[in-house]
């Protein structure tokens, strides 16, 4: 299975109740980026704070590495 978030392959049987997310990480991001949506939807921010927001919203998709755990896809040189 893969998983929603990451995209890699995991085994969503190893313990208890299967999993829908390969780790706590990803079932994180995916809870705080619902909490995220419903905090940006209710948000009544000024011209200028909208800009920081959105700032903010481009570092952080930024944040994520480079490379990819993925084994087929070639690596960017
Ligand atoms: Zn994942």
């Amino acid at each position: 299975m893969n998983c929603p978030i990451c995209g890699n392959t995991f085994n969503p049987y190893t313990a208890g109740k299967p999993k829908t997310y390969c780790s706590d990480e990803c079932r994180n991001y995916f809870k705080y980026k619902n909490a995220l949506e419903k905090i940006l939807l209710s948000l009544k921010p000024t011209r200028e704070a909208k800009k920081v927001i959105k700032g903010d919203m481009f570092r952080l998709s930024n944040l994520l590495p480079n490379g990819t755990n993925c084994l087929s896809s070639k690596k960017e040189v």
